[in-house]
């Protein structure tokens, strides 16, 4: 049986990695605090001590965490999974990670014979816990190939944008749309709140209109009733993605100002709360209710 090595089990990773046990792979699981493991330790999975512990016996590694720097950890820090994979295996990073992180990280990982595939993924945590993701992969077609009984149980789709680190560019893009989407309507909302309109009428209007992007729908009611139960994507991790985008667009374009300001909004909403929905962008922007 196919053996894929997990790591990272918050709001994604976990349901990723059920994938895997429904399945039927052999799954090894690493998280930094084990709690998060106990449920799926119970359907079947084997907790590692390390992630050098979880990829050692792997044909797949798969990361799931949250940033440039968790990866790194997790891959090339004390005891991380790269320290002695076999040769030929795949390390399949989900993670967003910046797009100068993806490149450095294949270059390095390809050193020690392993196989890099950029796999950044779009889809809420009840997508991951289906297998209905979407995948944005940059990696050698052969290489894809490889990969793809380790990507089919995580997704309904993979767009294959080409050489790795392409992938990545495209999540990149496709969050800071995201970002200035929701940064744009809680400030659309605020104002409507002000000028005293029906919120219910402006939500539904908004959610039914020529602006109503997936986006927009999902977020204008639960603005309006300042109701961020169930947060899936936090403050932090949007303005995590803002920020590489706008890193990866210094690379590209003389100026990006629309971009700039939205990571502005969100380092202002991360500082409010950082482990909250990033709909609480709107407490940023709109005075205290009357
Ligand atoms: P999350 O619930 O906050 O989980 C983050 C994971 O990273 C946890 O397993 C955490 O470990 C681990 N981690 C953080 N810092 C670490 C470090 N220094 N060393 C080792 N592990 C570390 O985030 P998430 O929502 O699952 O997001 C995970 C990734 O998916 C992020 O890159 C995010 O941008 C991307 N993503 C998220 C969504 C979404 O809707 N949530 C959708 C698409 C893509 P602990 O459990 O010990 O804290």
């Amino acid at each position: 049986m196919a053996r894929v090595a997990f790591i990272g089990l918050g709001r994604m990773g976990h349901g990723m990695a059920g994938r895997y046990l429904d399945a039927g792979f052999t799954v090894t699981v690493w998280n930094r605090s084990m709690a998060k493991a106990e449920d799926l330790i119970a359907r079947g999975a084997i907790w590692a001590s390390s992630p050098e512990d979880a990829a050692i016996d792997a044909d797949a590694v798969v990361t799931m965490v949250a940033d440039d720097e968790a990866s790194q950890q997790v891959w090339l820090g004390k005891d991380g999974a790269a320290a002695n994979m076999k040769a030929g295996t795949l390390a399949i990073e989900c993670s967003t990670v910046s797009h100068r992180h993806a490149l450095e990280m294949a270059r390095e990982l390809n050193s020690r014979g392993l196989i890099y595939i950029d796999c950044p993924v779009t889809g809420l945590p009840s997508a991951a816990a289906e297998g209905k993701l979407t995948l944005l992969v940059g990696a050698d077609a052969a290489d894809l190939e490889k990969a793809q009984p380790y990507l089919a149980p995580l997704c309904s789709a993979i767009r294959h944008f080409g050489a790795v680190g392409t992938g990545t560019v495209f999540k990149l893009i496709n969050n800071l749309l995201g970002a200035v989407q929701i940064a744009s309507l809680a400030e659309g909302i605020a104002i409507a709140e002000q000028a005293g309109l029906d919120m219910n009428l402006v939500a539904e209007a908004l959610a039914t209109g020529a602006v109503a992007s997936p986006q927009v729908i999902r977020h204008s009611k639960r603005m309006a009733a300042r109701d961020f139960s169930g947060a899936s994507f936090t403050a932090a991790l949007r303005y995590k993605d803002a920020a590489y985008a706008v890193a990866l667009a210094e690379t590209l374009l003389p100026d990006v100002p629309v971009s700039r300001a939205t990571v502005a909004a969100y380092d202002r909403a991360r500082a409010h709360a950082p482990n909250g929905d990033e709909g609480e962008m709107i407490e940023i922007v709109s005075r205290p209710k009357r």
